[in-house]
């Protein structure tokens, strides 16, 4: 047996680890299966190479709670270590990178925590929830396995130890204020949310598995049990599969598999699938809009090697596409920084503009293929699309050819075939195209009638955005100018009717106009008598289009983030 001194600068990293790591114990686990996975691997790759002679088969990695103990264990059947390697790999290179984290992030516990306590301390977050660690671990190669034992201090023992069978075993005696570590719940849960697609099978207890009733069982024979391991993860989820491997149907049980509380069906998914200049796989989908209810609970989830890391990918995929689900998985992406500086980082911004692309590519496909489909989905989708054509350059101008226009009766538009419908019978004065629209059909019927009396076509624009993308259409188009159906601008546009107008003597006109002008508030609308040739409406009152913009605007507008939507996650 010998006993040493880990060499440390820190005096006691221990009680510094647990303190600035407060917010995620948690991840204890989720870096002990990702070492034990990596052990793993690297003797499949041994093996492979010929570097091993050993059998690789068909290794796990098991959990196991020993409550009476206190102890939680998590042991792999990879390529385990030598007494030197534990000297080496444990003592000095697992300790250095647990102190650098330390020192590096001491006096940053706000802003970033949460995302910087996902990576880069490795080995000793296990100190986290536990006052002492123990490692058994017998090497692949032909050597007597090993047993180090460290109570948080920077002593530990390493000794001989009787252990057989290859691999390691990381034994938690877990800390009395952090018992919930014993909970199996507790464990099942974590296993889910970090583990749930690692590349090794993980066990954790055993489960009872119905076996198919024998041919000759009498009808109230109960089936067959058997007791079998219970492997919480799916090592091979769709994302790390070929597109061409896959089917509809393997898309959307993968769908169900990610969010299992999630009943609706998506309206469609993206592969994402790319390894150069950077490595990214994923999936992603568009979910129904309208329903925004789950949208807050199911996001998007980033993985790196199928460890999760976060279901917050704020500054990795653009704002717009925050409202998908799905999953990313690259291991290119830096992750011990901070937010500002990934933004602002050369290989996410390309991996944002990849995903944009793609997003776009597939959405214009959708719209060739089958049209009648796209535009049923429109309404579930047009929020993503509209906020992406205002927030994205590249996005607004790859939307040209799938951004549909709708209009009151149901037909679709995109811009183009609008302006091409409109543009002998809708101009004003200027020789602008005049763009008609309604937000609300309900509201704005007798708006909506008249001008489609006079054969206009209206368009029902009723985003929440519809506002901001409309200025911005109108800045990048010059001859376009859009009034709502309500707006003054609409009389420009209608040709008077001085056949109708006459069936009111000047009398009749000014004690209308009079009482028009005590009822309505001036200030804001103005009154103007014209004849009207739909008999539905004697009058109609219209309000300035750019007094009813600018009010539009501060509701929808203000303090950035999503335009304010108050419905969507920021
Ligand atoms: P990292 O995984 O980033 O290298 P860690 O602190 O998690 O850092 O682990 C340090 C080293 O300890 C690993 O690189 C590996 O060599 C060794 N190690 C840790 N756990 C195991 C294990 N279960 N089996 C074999 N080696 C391990
Ligand atoms: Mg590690």
């Amino acid at each position: 047996m010998s006993t040493g001194t880990i060499n440390v600068a820190v005096e006691n990293i221990f009680p510094l680890i647990k303190k600035f790591l407060y917010s995620d114990h948690e991840i204890f686990l989720r870096e002990l299966i990702s070492n034990a996975t990596d052990a793993t691997l690297k003797l499949k790759h041994l093996t492979n190479i010929g570097e091993a002679n050993v059998e690789y088969g068909n290794p796990i990695i098991e959990v196991k709670i020993d409550k009476d103990k206190k102890q939680l264990h998590i042991i792999d059947q990879g390529i385990g270590m030598t007494k030197e390697e534990v000297e080496k790999y444990i003592n000095e290179i697992a300790f250095s990178g647990a102190e650098e984290f330390i020192e590096k992030y001491k006096d940053k516990q706000g802003e970033d925590a949460g995302i910087i306590g996902h990576f880069g301390l490795g080995f000793y977050s296990a100190f986290m929830v536990a006052n002492k660690v123990e490692i058994i671990t017998k090497s692949y190669k032909d050597e007597p396995a090993a047993h180090w034992t460290c109570d948080g201090s920077p002593n530990y023992t390493l000794e001989e130890s009787s252990k057989t069978e290859r691999g390691t075993e990381i034994i938690l005696h877990i800390s009395d204020d952090e018992t919930e570590f014993l909970e199996k719940g507790k464990i099942t849960e974590l296993l889910t949310k970090y583990n749930k697609f690692m590349p090794i099978p993980i066990k954790f207890g055993m489960k009872t598995e119905t076996l198919p009733k024998p041919e000759d069982a009498k009808e109230d024979d109960k089936a067959p049990t058997q007791e079998v391991d219970n492997i919480i993860n799916n090592p091979n989820p769709a994302w790390t599969k070929q597109p061409t491997e896959l089917e509809e149907k393997d898309y959307a049980s993968f769908y169900r598999e990610l969010y299992p509380m999630q009943f609706e069906e998506p309206l469609f998914n993206i592969h994402l699938n790319v390894d150069y200049p950077f490595n990214l796989t994923g999936i992603l989908y568009f979910p129904k809009m309208t329903n925004d209810m789950n949208i807050q609970k199911d996001k998007i989830q980033l993985y790196q090697n199928q460890v999760f890391v976060t279901d917050n990918v704020e500054g990795i995929v653009p704002e717009f596409l925050t409202m998908l689900r799905g999953v990313i998985d690259s291991p290119d992406i830096p992750l011990n920084v901070s937010r500002s500086y990934l933004q602002a980082d050369g290989a996410v911004k390309k991996i944002s503009s990849y995903i944009t692309r793609k997003v776009a590519d597939k959405l214009k496909s959708l719209f060739n293929e089958n049209r009648e489909d796209f535009e049923k989905k429109w309404d579930d989708i047009k929020i993503v699309i509209e906020y992406g054509m205002l927030t994205e350059e590249k996005f607004y101008e790859k939307a040209q050819s799938f951004a549909l226009f709708p209009t009151v009766d149901g037909s679709y538009f995109t811009f183009e075939e609008l302006k091409d419908k409109i543009k002998d019978s809708q101009t004003d004065k200027d020789d602008k195209l005049v763009i008609l629209y309604a937000s609300d059909k309900d509201e704005q019927h007798s708006y909506i009638q008249s001008a489609k009396d006079k054969g206009y076509e209206v368009l029902l624009l009723d985003s929440p955005i519809i506002s901001h993308l409309i200025q911005k259409l109108e800045s990048t188009n010059e001859n376009v100018t859009f009034t709502r159906v309500d707006g003054d601008h609409i009389d420009n546009l209608i040709k008077k009717d001085e056949e109708a107008i006459s069936k009111l003597s000047e009398e009749e006109k000014e004690t209308l106009k009079t009482f028009l002008t005590d009822t309505i508030p001036t200030e804001k609308f103005s009154v103007q008598l014209e004849a009207m040739d739909s008999s539905a409406n004697p009058f109609i009152i219209t309000e300035p289009e750019f007094m009813r913009r600018m009010k539009d605007m501060q509701k929808s507008g203000g303090g950035g983030g999503m335009f304010g939507m108050g419905n969507m996650p920021d």
